[in-house]
């Protein structure tokens, strides 16, 4: 399969470190405040990647961190006259409630900056040692750029380039303006740990350095985050990798693109922002997810809240086939001899699976992925159309699988889609009043108002029919005659 690699600029076979094996990191959040839907568009790729890697074949161990120390941190606790501890805590719980609404798997790992400091100082006392980082007279400990001669591998920039175009921090203490900071002296007031150079804090790009090398050895397979870390996060993070260990930090680098509102980035800084829970305070997580998926996750991605009414219909068209086909299946009569519209829908269900597989497989096309069930969910909906009254259970269930095994790769959920225990249980009621039935399957009750339904027929008690009917359309069902019988199924 065909991965992009930020590094080189080109899709490039994955090849595992360890056969069968993707060791992969994504950085996570500062947990300063709820995370907005760009944010939530990254760890939703990332969550995607690691699902279709794992349908796969692959053993994935994933690892992701809170970085639940820094400065912005600091500052709400300051403002909010709290710690920063306390503040770091309530929104690394809000942080890991909204991934679960939002259908995101956890980490298997989830290693926290401040029970990490250990590992941070092994790292900065080794680049110390090889003469790549220095420590400042204040107690800062810089990373030193000029040192490390690959400098700017990932990002392709020069130092010299850069120079000219960036703005960077320039202090004092700093040998070069493009040195940065792996250790921070303590300033009264902040949180600081005791270190050979002082109270102080780790620096940010030391934390997912050290940790990776801790969890996870380096290199890693794969090491992602949104495009925005390219530089100087990802880039300081590969350069200290390379002079602490000699090894590069990872394998392939994997970027998504930046979530836009109106051309602009989505950013807390910009105020231009709608946090993850707003959203799935009012749209359910999986059309918030079918949205974001129609778009690659390497493109930018124009966000418009009114395209989340769309994607709840669209949804509704996945979830309301499911539920069909399950219902048609349970109402099918003996399977006999395949007919045509039998053979054209198995046809139909390989060829979603195999076009599914070959759009994911080529860089995580996620857009391609979804056509690709959509195509069966039209194949299938016509079947249950030509073949209304000829339904064969085998290839009408295997459809339904099908389609929830596929969406599952994507973290849409439609296993409970027209699932038993959705039938409405009102059936049971509906069951003992007309039907005489006394237990309190909603299943067997569907089976006795078809029965009953049938013998008022019969017996040409029109009303008492047409009673059972209207009662089981008000639960939200069709009753439907066929030449096979009369069946249920789901109203559309
Ligand atoms: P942060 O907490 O700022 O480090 O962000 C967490 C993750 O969200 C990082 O991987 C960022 O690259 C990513 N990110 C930030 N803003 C956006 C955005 N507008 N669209 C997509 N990803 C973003
Ligand atoms: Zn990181």
């Amino acid at each position: 399969m065909l991965v992009y690699n930020s590094q080189t600029h080109r899709k490039e076979e994955l090849k595992p470190i360890e056969e069968g094996k993707i060791r992969m990191y994504v950085c996570g959040p500062t947990v300063y405040d709820q995370i907005h839907i760009g944010n939530a568009r990254t760890f939703l790729s990332f969550d995607v990647i690691r699902r279709y890697l794992t349908y796969k074949g692959y053993q994935v161990t994933f690892a992701q961190n809170l970085t639940d120390v820094d400065d912005k941190i600091i500052n709400r606790a300051n403002e909010e006259g709290r710690t920063a501890a306390e503040v770091a805590e309530e929104y690394s719980n809000a942080f890991i409630e909204q991934m679960h609404r939002f259908g995101v798997l956890d980490p298997d790992i989830r290693p926290r900056a401040t029970r990490e400091i250990e590992a941070m100082q092994e790292m900065i006392s080794l680049l110390i040692e090889r003469g790549f980082a220095y420590a400042a007279d204040n107690g800062d400990v810089y990373f030193s750029v000029r040192s490390d001669h690959d400098y700017g591998v990932l990002s392709g920039r020069d130092l010299d380039q850069l120079r000219a175009g960036e703005r960077v921090e320039v202090n004092d203490e700093k040998r070069d303006p493009f040195d940065f900071a792996l250790w921070k002296a303590a300033k009264p007031g902040e949180p600081s740990w005791p270190s050979p150079w002082g109270e102080g804090r780790p620096g940010w790009h030391t934390e997912c350095c050290a940790m990776i090398h801790r969890y996870l050895g380096t290199p890693i397979d794969i090491h992602g985050g949104g495009q925005d870390l390219v530089f100087p996060h990802h880039e300081n993070e590969t350069a200290q990798a390379m002079c602490a260990w000699g090894a590069p930090l990872a394998n392939v680098w994997m970027h998504t693109g930046m979530l836009r509102v109106n051309g602009d980035k989505m950013s807390k800084s910009l105020g231009n922002f709608f946090t993850l829970k707003e959203v799935l305070d009012k749209y359910p997580a999986d059309a918030v997810r079918l949205l974001m998926l129609q778009t690659h996750y390497r493109s930018a991605l124009d966000f418009q809240t009114d395209q989340l009414d769309g994607a709840v219909g669209t949804l509704d068209r996945l979830s309301t086939c499911v539920k069909n086909l399950r219902w048609a299946a349970k109402n099918a009569p003996q399977d006999g001899e395949l007919s045509e519209a039998d053979r054209t829908l198995g046809a139909a269900i390989d060829k979603a699976h195999g076009d599914f597989v070959a759009q994911m497989d080529d860089d995580f096309n996620t857009s391609g992925g979804l056509a690709a069930i959509f195509s069966l969910v039209t194949a299938a909906n016509k079947y249950l159309a030509d073949a209304a009254d000829n339904i064969a259970t085998a290839p009408t269930l295997r459809a339904a699988y099908m389609i929830v095994e596929l969406a599952d790769v994507l973290g849409i959920d439609l296993s409970k889609a027209g699932a038993e225990e959705e039938l409405p249980a009102g059936l049971v009621d509906l069951a003992r009043q007309y039907a005489g039935f006394d237990g309190d399957d909603a299943n067997a009750a569907a089976g006795a108002l078809i029965q009953a339904r049938q013998e008022a027929r019969a017996a040409k008690d029109w009303s008492r029919a047409d009673a059972i009917r209207d009662g089981i359309g008000a639960l939200g069902l069709v009753l439907e005659d066929t030449a096979a019988g009369a069946r249920l199924r789901m109203a559309d």
